[in-house]
């Protein structure tokens, strides 16, 4: 049987793209490459380094020396990634980082930066992508690309959730202004704006459960159509 090499999952926020990605990179035996994380860090590297994040110029610098790495946590398969030397994964998806993260993102010499990484990552194989431009701009050629959708409501709920687990203080309201405005900012920049690409499979999450989706998503895996260089089982 022949599955799709490169499997690209686009989104936004909270859609439900990581614990898809997650268990379909285990049912595979593929590698899991979240693409926020980069994104992440360079904010995170920039408010460390006392940047002010719409300083394009600056963050864009920052984003072309970073010196990250991702390693893979041999017990649990979770990514960690290190900058300079230390793990600040946990660091990643704090209320600030958060709040900063699209403002970052919307650069086009931050994203120009970051593509050559990713691509080069996508194109050993065996790999489900995650991200907001993968099938688009990244690895346009991914043999199977994804977007998964939800109500903002259904966003914000789930992340406001996660945020409450984790320990953070933050209400429900805060959570969904954080989202409209990031949705907006993903939706509206010039470069690699989040859509779906022309040949992505479009499912909204709403009403499924993360067993759903994987069942949907495995059925469109299994009747992938095999073009020549396919992943052999
Ligand atoms: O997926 P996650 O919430 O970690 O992404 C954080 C932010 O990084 C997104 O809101 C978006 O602004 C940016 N991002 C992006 N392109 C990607 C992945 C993330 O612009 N491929």
């Amino acid at each position: 049987m022949t599955y799709p090499r490169i499997i690209a999952i686009d989104g936004p926020a909270a859609s439900g793209k990581t614990t898809l990605a997650r268990r379909l990179a285990q049912a595979l035996g593929y590698t899991f490459f979240d693409t926020g994380m980069l994104y992440r860090v360079t904010t995170l590297a920039a408010l460390q380094a006392g940047i002010d994040p719409h300083d394009e110029e600056q963050v864009s610098e920052l984003a072309r020396r970073l010196q990250v790495e991702l390693r893979t946590d041999p017990r649990t398969a979770a990514t960690r990634i290190w900058l300079a030397g230390q793990d600040v994964t946990d660091r990643l998806y704090t209320p600030e980082v958060d709040a900063w993260v699209s403002v970052v993102a919307a650069h086009p010499g931050v994203r120009q930066a970051l593509k050559a990484v990713q691509r080069r990552l996508a194109l050993q194989g065996r790999i489900v992508i995650v991200g907001r431009d993968i099938g688009t701009v990244i690895v346009p050629e991914a043999d199977l690309k994804i977007y998964l959708d939800a109500s903002l409501e259904t966003r914000a709920r789930r992340r406001y959730e996660e945020a409450r687990a984790r320990g953070f203080d933050v209400t429900f309201e805060q959570v969904l202004e954080d989202m409209r405005r990031r949705d907006r900012l993903d939706a509206s920049r010039d470069v690699a704006p989040l859509r779906p690409a022309e040949d992505a499979r479009i499912l909204y999450t709403d009403n499924l459960d993360p067993d759903a989706v994987f069942q949907q998503v495995m059925a469109w895996v299994r009747e992938y159509d095999p073009q020549p260089g396919g992943a052999q089982r």
